[in-house]
């Protein structure tokens, strides 16, 4: 931990509640994308996050967000003055780039691969692709969400020719099967572009839907994706 900084949490910790004495504190940085910090009581422990980019940030600003998350946790009034130093910093010309940076480089890599950690959807496509399209679709970009999205778990982008899947499915405890069904639903977007039908946009077709049943365990899998 950075030299001063359990000292700076304590002196606050007092100064808002009378001298009392403080509880354990932990304080950790966190590499968030953005500038992020967080506060939590936890069995009688203080636990706090600081975002890693406060991590150089002068004394007199880890003193405001110290102020400033104290305050929350234990519903006393922000002092106006901590507040605009705080925010001052973050908004500082230095910060605001390096945060657009970190950020940049974490949505890059993330929206390139196709490798998750668990599961490599390149070679879920290539699988089905030669189960039920015999190996003639040809693969388009194939990438995990930039976050774990329940709203939509999956899509295919035909402006980029793009398959996204949300990275809440790049984790063990989901069942290769559930992961197939998706990618599989995908492809068939690929397979049936969406087409006007009167004025009405028709998304899943009824050849759309017949092919999709063709998916063998489809009730299980939409039984899985219910209880998400
Ligand atoms: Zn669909």
């Amino acid at each position: 931990m950075r030299e001063g900084l359990l000292e700076i949490f304590q002196d606050t910790y007092r100064e808002l509640r009378q001298g009392s004495l403080p509880p354990e504190l932990k304080i950790d940085f966190y590499a968030f994308a953005n500038v992020n910090n967080t506060i939590r009581l936890r069995e009688g422990r203080l636990l706090v996050r600081l975002s890693d980019l406060l991590e150089g940030a002068p004394d007199t600003v880890l003193r405001a967000i110290a102020h400033i998350l104290l305050a929350k946790m234990y519903r006393r009034p922000i002092d106006r003055g901590q507040a605009v130093h705080y925010r001052k910093y973050v908004a500082s010309h230095e910060i605001v780039r390096k945060t657009h940076l970190v950020r940049q480089m974490r949505g890059r890599k993330q929206l390139r691969s196709p490798r998750g950690h668990f599961y490599d959807l390149d070679s879920i496509f290539e699988e089905l692709n030669a189960r039920f399209f015999h190996g003639l679709m040809a693969r388009p970009q194939m990438s995990w969400s930039q976050t774990k999205t329940r709203r939509i778990l999956g899509h295919y982008d035909p402006a980029h020719n793009a398959i996204v899947i949300s990275r809440l499915f790049d984790h063990p405890g989901i069942p290769a099967f559930v992961l197939e069904y998706i990618v599989y639903h995908e492809m068939l977007h690929l397979k049936h572009p969406v087409r006007l039908r009167g004025s009405r946009r028709c998304v899943h077709s009824a050849e759309f839907q017949a092919e999709e049943k063709l998916f063998p365990r489809v009730a299980e899998a939409n039984a899985f994706l219910k209880k998400l």
